[in-house]
């Protein structure tokens, strides 16, 4: 016999344990939202194991580490260069060098430390010389970049000079750094900053006041204080 029918009371009193609102007239409970895992440190970490064991180009046989990209997966703010030098290849580890140190010391003014941020390169792999990266090059290496975007979900990316801007915004090389800033651009869907490469800096150190001015940009990017639709500025992908 069911229970409804054998011991009324019984029942209600079940059906009160498990679902209150019915019995008590209580506003019913919402939905639970399951919120979707925040699994990006593991996402990035595959990638980066596939990464380590790349052949896609000639770059494999003279590198001596792939430099996949450091920091944090969860970064606001992701720093794209170039190419890794001798002591990035050395290291494994981006903007160690020269250029690195004058990055390190960028950051702390824009109020943020170097574990916060996150910072790769257009190419993961030492090209001999530091010759420029070839578009082959580039064109094997991006869909690691594009998925790193993709997995670490800046709020705003910055664009180390000419080649890292030129790569990300998928334009030809006959322009200068000197036009493309002082502007917010699109790259998969995330506001891109432009500015000169650190080592440009170090060659021309007048530089050191229009870079500044970009890491103020992209600080009101990040802030919200400037509002950055992309439907309302130029948009190009990586
Ligand atoms: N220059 C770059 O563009 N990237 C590095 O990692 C180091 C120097």
């Amino acid at each position: 016999m069911n229970i409804l029918r054998a011991e009324p009371l019984a029942y209600l009193k079940q059906l009160a344990e498990r679902e209150p609102e019915i019995i008590l007239d209580l506003p019913a409970r919402p939905a639970e939202t399951v919120a979707a895992p925040d699994d990006r440190p593991e996402r990035l970490a595959e990638l980066e194991r596939e990464a380590l064991s790349c052949v896609r180009c000639r770059l494999a046989e003279t590198r001596r580490n792939v430099v996949f990209g450091v920091g944090d997966p969860r970064a606001k703010l992701l720093f794209i260069g170039e190419a890794p030098g001798a002591d990035e290849d050395r290291l494994g580890e981006p903007f160690v060098g020269r250029a690195g140190q004058l990055l390190n010391k960028i950051l702390p003014a824009m109020g943020l430390e170097r574990r916060e941020v996150y910072i790769g390169n257009i190419l993961k792999c030492r090209p001999p010389g530091n010759r420029n990266p070839l578009p082959d090059e580039a064109a094997a290496c991006l869909p690691y970049l594009r998925s790193q975007v993709d997995i670490i979900q800046p709020r705003v990316i910055i664009a180390l000079g000419l080649i890292a801007a030129v790569y990300l915004l998928n334009i030809k090389p006959n322009v200068a750094v000197k036009a493309l800033r002082e502007r917010v651009w699109g790259c998969r869907g995330r506001p891109l900053v432009v500015t000169y490469h650190p080592a440009a800096l170090l060659r021309t150190p007048s530089l050191k006041a229009p870079l500044w001015q970009d890491m103020q940009l992209a600080i009101k990017l990040l802030s919200g204080e400037i509002d950055w639709k992309p439907e309302r500025n130029l948009v190009l992908e990586v």
